[in-house]
């Protein structure tokens, strides 16, 4: 079945000319058709689109171009802007806004021969851990379609589960790429701050946000790294550094590789999920690393820390939305204030607002110096810890989420217990390291995620030992019921 190779292995079947691209973006779409009416993990399908570009792509290797990614289709979040194509965000108020540019990720993996199925559904703007605040309505877990597949990329994660694209992009601003890859049993990569262009990624919070891909394997997601990454003069937050190869890098053995297993994710943690990662602890130990406990005193500062530091930053960015430049403008204003008032008013969901009241409350003249300095100041000691932990450690590894998916509905009117989703995610982004989930089991027979976190750019180091991971157990080769065929 074509939907169930790697990117490596459709890429393969492309170069020998077994398959076209045509074919395979066929093959997608007959599945999207098929299987999203039940997962609604898309906003906008471009079909027509996909199906000229996989001709175009078709030409370019029948001309002796090859390169991993050239005709293979894939899906992106909604938060990307695409040229020509509506770009929502999962929000009302950007419903009917049709993206003028690309973004450099979208600009990258269409050069490289990238075909886009479509546009992923998403929660509002990204604010969310379970995908139930977009304006399209929940997206459901394909292994349950009564559970939330988690968020804020929450249709990138399903399509990659569900293989209705070989792969997805997604971002992460506190876990939105970790969180939901671990509650359907996929593979998600956050990279380090600054290693992808933010550039035309709609911004929720800046100095949080980072793009990343959900694929079915470590493997694949170098060979979509590769071509995201790199520095970006649009960006001014993009770093100027040098793109390893990050396929050489899985290469590298694991042999001697230093694991920290965190002490504070373990604290409270059931222990069907606890076992999980240690069996991934004994597997590592067999290949010949060593493994020792390490200690971040300060992570259980991390929601709190986030949730002052990103409404903050949400409150600002979201400004622009104001009814008169982008998006939803409320019918027959009776003056400016009326204009923009309704225009957000109605224009943005309940958990925005939410976010944009806690925000501004916190930059306000008063109590600017009680919540937002106070955050960024636990922000640094966060940071600093991982600092010190990288000095006796190579990676940390703990689990992705304290539980597996939970029930559509479940957690939605109670914010503070939909926050500790993010329990194990969040440090990593306010220390603006690089992450990866990969699954590792099941509880109650649903996906649990195990999760890397290394110094900053070391990518290549966290690919290489997730595939290591991948070589020896086959949790990441599981397909939900129903979706085999
Ligand atoms: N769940 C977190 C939030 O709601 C993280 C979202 C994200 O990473 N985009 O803010």
């Amino acid at each position: 079945m074509l939907h169930n190779l790697f990117i490596g292995e459709q890429a393969d079947l492309l170069a020998r000319r077994q398959l076209s691209s045509v074919e395979l973006t066929q093959h997608y779409l007959d599945r999207i058709a098929r299987f999203n009416p039940q997962l609604n993990a898309l906003i906008t399908l471009t079909a027509q689109r996909a199906l000229g570009e996989a001709a175009a792509a078709d030409r370019r290797r029948s001309a002796g171009e090859n390169s991993p990614l050239l005709g293979i289709p894939l899906i992106h979040k909604d938060i990307f802007c695409t040229d020509g194509v509506r770009t929502s965000c999962g929000s009302r108020m950007l419903d009917n806004f049709v993206a003028p540019y690309n973004a450099t990720v979208v600009e990258r993996l269409q050069g490289a021969g990238g075909v886009t199925l479509a546009k992923a559904n998403m929660d509002e703007f990204a604010m969310g851990s379970s995908n139930e605040t977009s304006y399209y309505g929940p997206v459901r877990n394909p292994w349950d379609t009564t559970r939330v597949p988690g968020g804020s990329s929450g249709g990138s994660a399903v399509v990659t589960a569900a293989r209705l694209a070989a792969y997805a992009t997604g971002t992460d601003t506190g876990g939105s790429i970790r969180q939901p890859a671990a509650l359907t049993g996929v593979t998600g990569l956050k990279p380090t701050y600054g290693r992808v262009s933010r550039f035309g990624m709609i911004a929720f919070a800046s100095s949080l946000d980072q793009a990343g891909v959900f694929t079915r394997s470590a493997a694949d997601a170098a060979l979509v790294l590769q071509v995201m990454a790199g520095f970006d003069p649009k960006d001014s937050t993009s770093v100027d550094q040098p793109v390893p190869d990050y396929h050489a890098a899985l290469q590298m053995p694991v042999k001697g590789l230093k694991i920290g297993l965190l002490k504070e994710f373990f604290d409270g943690l059931e222990p069907k999920a606890a076992a999980l990662i240690q069996d991934a602890l004994a597997l590592y130990r067999k290949l010949g690393a060593e493994t020792v406990e390490v200690s971040l005193p300060s992570l259980p500062l991390s929601v709190p820390t986030y949730y002052v530091v990103a409404p903050a930053e949400c409150s600002s960015n979201l400004s622009r939305f104001d009814g008169v430049r982008f998006g939803y403008r409320c019918a027959a204003p009776k003056d400016l204030m009326d204009l923009y008032k309704r225009s957000r008013g109605e224009g943005f969901g309940a958990e925005v607002k939410r976010r944009i009241m806690t925000g501004t409350y916190v930059l306000s003249a008063g109590y600017f110096d009680a919540y937002y300095l106070k955050a960024q100041k636990a922000r640094q000691k966060i940071a600093d810890d991982f600092k010190a932990a990288f000095t006796q450690v190579d990676l940390v590894i703990g689990p992705t989420t304290p539980t597996p998916a939970f029930a559509i509905g479940a957690k939605i009117d109670d914010p503070v217990t939909m926050y500790l989703n993010d329990i194990y995610t969040i440090g990593a982004n306010l220390a603006g390291l690089p992450g990866i989930s990969v699954p590792c089991g099941y509880v109650d027979s649903l996906p649990m995620g195990l999760q890397l976190i290394g110094p900053h750019f070391s990518e290549g180091r966290l690919l290489n030992a997730a595939h290591h991971y991948q070589l020896q157990t086959d949790w990441h080769r599981h397909i939900p019921r129903g979706y085999e065929s």
